[in-house]
């Protein structure tokens, strides 16, 4: 048999933050008490009519814009028939003829190179209710009914499993960084339908592809897609390819295989039509020039900048850009003309642990970057040691205070080069035996000269610019 190829298209799905819902009024939050954030539209009584939510548009636009897709001139949506105990309308409110956004392409970082996504498009639509199964019993809950929801659906041009999940990675910090949507998945915010095929390594058509859907983790996908190719990869072997068909199954993380729902043959046909009860509108040119200056330097660009014209590494400049706010509070240092590397060093070691560790967001630090300039600067002056540094940290968060309120006469590092020489020198003027034993050969009595320039300091001394002193005095 030939080399096989696989071939992955995405549909992502991610829910939007918002006050209310994307047609009512009712709050977009996640509750524990069901059926406490609904209105009578997602409820679907009679004679309600949903009314658009604008900073969902919005949010949608700008998302589109990011994907670099192209947006329609007018906005209007399609109503998507079919019953399910979730739907209460008996359709879904989405957009097919005219999505939010079409043909867009990005790049995301898989083992360190670039490879181009092509978007198909980019649409916004309700989420249903969500229903909870009990052993004989099944109860609904109508929180979610209404829940904005962007669907993206990639081209099928991914490959591996590993591109797939490093694609949803990159989407999950983009609609993060901004800032339209928490993009969590422990909460279910995202949700993902997997399409995968194979084919020969020379063929000119893709394979028959099979859908998989409904996984909510990112572990899940990428297994399912590991599993699936492997599964179609295997029956080709066997001279059953014809059994791979046009079929939608799920992932079944238990037995970890998919299985079979139902096949092409029994697609619903959703009778789309355009949705009468929201006018189409105007997208005007002003209103997407403005939304698109709302969107922040994303992760991937943030990330080449910091290496290219910073000189970090990969590995820490991947940390700062881990969390929009944590790349602000660098650039805001760099703004502030704070050493780069310096600057990351501090927020990769000691703010990040320290936010970790007490579970803060780093924005809530009373120590802003102008006060960890303060702190870099005395150290690099040598007013302080690193080791005080490394106190005087804690100290101006917890006493939330200025560094220059830990920075006295009492306990500053001696820097002053040449109070330095004179200390050295009156060491040196009562340690003839000590400086024989050195210049015979005994180098260690080195470490006593550094111990008694401490001692006369009570430790003060900067002891780069100390073993520098003595080095000279000793050894010319
Ligand atoms: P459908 O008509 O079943 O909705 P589409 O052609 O609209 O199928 O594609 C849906 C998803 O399937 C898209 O994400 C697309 O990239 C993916 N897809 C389409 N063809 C293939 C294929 N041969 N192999 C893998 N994925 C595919
Ligand atoms: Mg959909």
């Amino acid at each position: 048999m030939k080399k096989q190829i696989a071939t992955i298209g995405l549909e992502m799905h991610c829910e939007l933050k918002s006050n209310s819902k994307v047609f009512s009024s009712a709050k977009n939050a996640y509750s524990e008490i069901p059926n406490s954030c609904i209105a009578p539209v997602d409820m679907a009584f009679p004679g309600t009519l949903p009314i658009l939510n604008k900073k969902c548009v919005e949010d949608a636009l700008k998302m589109s814009i990011a994907l670099n897709c192209k947006q329609p001139k007018y906005m209007y949506f399609d109503r998507k028939n079919y019953y399910y105990p979730d739907l209460p309308k008996g359709y879904q409110i989405t957009q097919m003829t005219e999505p939010v956004g079409i043909d867009g392409k990005i790049e995301i970082e898989v083992d360190s190179k670039l490879i181009p996504v092509y978007i198909h498009d980019i649409h916004l639509e309700e989420d249903a209710a969500s229903l909870d199964h009990f052993f004989d019993t099944s109860n609904i809950d109508y929180n979610r009914a209404g829940v904005p929801l962007l669907e993206l659906v990639t081209e099928p041009c991914l490959h591996t499993a590993d591109e797939a999940v490093a694609f949803l990675e990159h989407m999950r910090r983009v609609y993060k960084y901004c800032d339209v949507s928490e993009a969590d998945t422990k909460k279910g915010q995202i949700r993902c339908d997997v399409n995968v095929s194979i084919s020969d390594e020379d063929a000119t058509e893709l394979g028959t592809k099979v859908e998989i859907k409904n996984i909510n983790s990112f572990g899940g996908v990428y297994d399912a897609i590991v599993y699936e190719i492997k599964r179609q990869i295997k029956l080709k072997e066997n001279g059953r390819y014809d059994e791979v068909e046009q079929e939608t199954r799920r992932w079944d993380e238990e037995s970890g295989t998919t299985v079979h729902m139902r096949s092409k043959v029994d697609a619903v046909d959703y009778k789309y039509f355009v949705e009468p009860n929201i006018p189409k509108f105007k997208i005007s040119e002003n209103w997407l020039t403005d939304i698109k200056k709302s969107i922040p330097r994303l992760h991937l660009e943030r990330k080449q900048d910091y290496i290219n014209n910073f000189g970090l590494s990969d590995y820490d400049a991947e940390i700062l850009v881990k969390d929009k706010d944590i790349a602000d509070y660098f650039e805001e240092c760099l703004k502030l003309e704070v050493d780069a590397k310096s600057a990351a060093n501090w927020i990769i070691t000691q703010i990040l642990g320290y936010i970790n560790k007490y579970d803060l967001c780093i924005n809530d630090l009373y120590l802003i970057p102008r006060r960890l300039k303060d702190l870099i600067v005395e150290t690099n002056k040598g007013t302080i040691s690193s080791k005080q540094a490394k106190e005087i940290f804690f100290k101006v968060i917890e006493e939330k205070k200025e560094v220059k309120d830990f920075i006295s006469k009492d306990n500053a590092q001696i820097s002053d080069r040449d109070e330095l020489i004179k200390i050295i020198e009156e060491i040196l003027n009562n340690s003839q035996a000590q400086i024989e034993e050195y210049k015979s050969g005994k180098t260690n009595v080195f470490d006593y000269f550094v111990g008694q320039v401490m001692k006369n300091t009570r430790g003060k001394a900067n002891p780069v610019l100390t073993k520098e002193i003595l080095n000279n005095k000793l050894n010319n």
